[in-house]
């Protein structure tokens, strides 16, 4: 059955092929080994490092949302971002974007011998071509371009055609990190893509209790290195987290879209009130981007960033909501505020791209009713804007000053 539409296919699969007992949700293999008929040959699964019937259950749906012809589940996103970017050797080149997610560029400048990196500027002119991007192409051989649209944290969109077509003309592999979109919004390899990957710990899993990361591909090659280094190396998501993502992607289509509906909500109230200077969401029409980012996807997502006018500003409004958890990562049920300068890009090394700015503030929208969300950010940002001034200098931390939440059911 290859045309079941996404959401059919998100409860329908997912459940492991041959299963004796008609299991009707994906059965744990919670086992290292699995013993052999014979020592000189080996059965369909021989040891979890290498498959797992509750890991490949998972691959195998991911690749079907995502229209690839495999996938591969890693213990982390990063696990999944490094595999891929090994694929550079020493002496190759490697472009990405200017706005990319902390630990990425920590890998890119730090983790990557040999290889140079290049951060340019992705974005399209009036004919629709990547001058810049275009530019650094012809300048020296490239062995792949990296991409985050819309990007963490700043939500800047990237015509992921575009791209495509001009690293293609280049010999140059496209990947695109669309952690942020899921394959419910948004199918890179349709667009042009040669790999696309993302932190499943997010909105795929949804729930905030697993670690993973997925790479996939029509690239069958390219698949086959990705697992054979995978595989000797160690880096393939356990049995019980592979269930665990199982699990969060059987509600993926309904948590995204009553998320998505509630940002877009909130991200039209804010601008209206002007509690910050700039709403960044790709829903609003006061998106730069916002029909390139509706061409190539069908949402803008759960992610909101506001640019606020001081750091104490910024620091209040973290720091005084109480609905919202202060924390890294996102696209999980739960509603969570951050600023980025401080929490997931606070790894960026010198030399990379700008880290963003302590103004930024950055909302992960989740399942909580869209209208609490709101009274708490508007108490949030009420009230004296005094952080500032008695804020000490040195390295502040937004982590520990949270006010517990007095729970209230109505
Ligand atoms: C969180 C994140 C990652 C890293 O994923 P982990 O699962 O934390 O290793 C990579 N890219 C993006 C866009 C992310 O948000």
């Amino acid at each position: 059955m290859t045309s079941l539409h996404p959401a059919t296919a998100l409860v329908r699969n997912g459940t492991v092929a041959g299963d004796p007992f008609g299991a009707t949700s994906p059965p744990l293999y919670q086992t290292s080994t699995f013993t052999q008929d014979r020592c000189d040959a080996f059965g369909e699964f021989d040891y979890t490092r290498t498959d797992n019937p509750t890991r490949r259950a998972v691959e195998s749906l991911l690749a079907g949302l995502e229209g690839a012809s495999g996938a591969l589940c890693y213990t982390s996103g990063m696990a999944a971002i490094a595999g891929v970017l090994r694929l550079a050797a020493s002496g190759e080149r490697v472009l990405c974007g200017r706005d990319l997610y902390g630990g990425t560029q920590r890998f890119l400048h730090g983790h990557l011998d040999g290889v140079a990196v290049e951060h340019v500027d992705l974005g399209t002119d009036e004919s629709g071509r990547c001058p810049d991007l275009e530019r650094a192409l012809g300048a020296a051989p490239v062995k792949l371009v990296f991409v985050e649209t819309p990007s963490n944290p700043r939500l800047v969109v990237s015509d992921l055609r575009a791209i495509s077509r001009a690293a293609h003309a280049h010999g140059a592999l496209v990947v695109v990190d669309a952690t942020a979109m899921t394959p419910w919004l948004m199918r890179p390899l349709d667009l042009g893509a040669d790999i696309v990957l993302h932190s499943a710990t997010k909105g795929l899993s949804g729930h905030g209790d697993v670690t993973a990361g997925v790479v996939l591909t029509r690239d069958t090659a390219t698949l086959a290195t990705l697992g054979r280094n995978r595989n000797a190396e160690g880096t393939a998501l356990a049995p019980f987290e592979s269930w665990l993502l199982a699990r969060g992607l059987r509600t993926l289509g309904v948590r995204l879209d009553a998320a998505q509906r509630g940002a877009l909500r909130i991200a039209r109230a804010l601008e209206v009130e002007g509690l910050a200077e700039r709403v960044l969401y790709p829903g609003l029409e006061s998106h730069p981007q916002w029909q390139l980012h509706a061409r190539q996807s069908t949402g803008p997502g759960v992610l909101i960033s506001l640019e606020l006018p001081t750091p104490g500003a910024a620091a209040q409004l973290v720091e005084r909501t109480r609905l919202f958890s202060t924390a890294v990562s996102f696209g999980g049920v739960s509603s969570s505020i951050s600023v980025p300068h401080f929490m997931s890009h606070a790894s960026v090394p010198h030399g990379a791209a700008p880290r963003p700015s302590d103004r930024l503030v950055r909302l992960s929208i989740g399942l909580e009713d869209p209208a609490d969300l709101l009274d708490d950010l508007e108490q949030a940002a009420a009230g004296p804007p005094d952080l500032e001034a008695t804020r000490p200098s040195d390295g502040w931390s937004i982590l520990s000053a949270k006010k517990p939440f007095p729970l209230r059911l109505t």
